[in-house]
C-alpha cells in the first residue's frame, strides 16, 4: 500500500483540511446517489484506508447527510457554499478529487456502476468499466 497526503478545500474555501493514509483505489463512479450528490455525469472518489482527516479551518461549518436507505453513502459539505469535501466512513476517508488543491500522483482506475450512467455521460477512454462494483 503507499501512504499518501492529500489537501483539499471547498468552494469558498471555508473548510480546508488534509487526509493522510493508505491508498486504496480512485474511481470514477456513475451510480445515481454520486450522480444526484454531485450534479455532475459521475463523481471522482480517491478513497484511503486506513485514513485520517486533519481540518485546518471550518470544521464547524461542514454537514453530514447519511442517505436513510443506504448502508453508508454518506455526503460531506461546507454549509455555506455546498461544496463537498472529504468524508470520514469508519476509518476509510473518500476524498472528492475535484477537492483537491493540486493533482494527486494516483490516477482514475475504473469507471463503477457503468449501468446506471446517464445516457450523456462521458465515454470510459480506456479504463475499465465495472457494471457495478469492481471485481479486481
Ligand atoms: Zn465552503
Ligand atoms: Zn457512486
Amino acid at each position: 500500500m503507499t501512504d499518501i497526503t492529500l489537501s483539499g478545500r471547498c468552494l469558498c474555501g471555508t473548510a480546508t483540511y488534509t487526509v493522510t493514509g493508505n491508498f486504496l483505489r480512485f474511481l470514477q463512479c456513475h451510480c445515481e446517489r454520486c450522480r444526484r450528490a454531485s450534479g455532475t455525469g459521475h463523481a471522482s472518489n480517491i478513497i484511503l484506508n486506513p485514513a485520517s482527516i486533519e481540518w485546518h479551518s471550518g470544521e464547524s461549518s461542514i454537514r453530514r447527510y447519511k442517505v436513510p436507505e443506504a448502508a453508508r453513502f454518506t455526503t460531506v459539505f461546507c454549509t455555506n457554499c455546498g461544496g463537498p469535501v472529504a468524508r470520514g466512513i469508519g476509518d476509510m476517508v473518500v476524498v472528492p478529487a475535484g477537492s483537491l488543491d493540486s493533482p494527486p500522483d494516483v490516477a482514475p482506475e475504473a469507471h463503477i456502476f457503468w449501468d446506471s450512467r446517464a445516457p450523456w455521460s462521458c465515454e470510459s477512454g480506456d479504463l475499465p468499466a465495472f457494471a457495478e462494483y469492481p471485481t479486481a
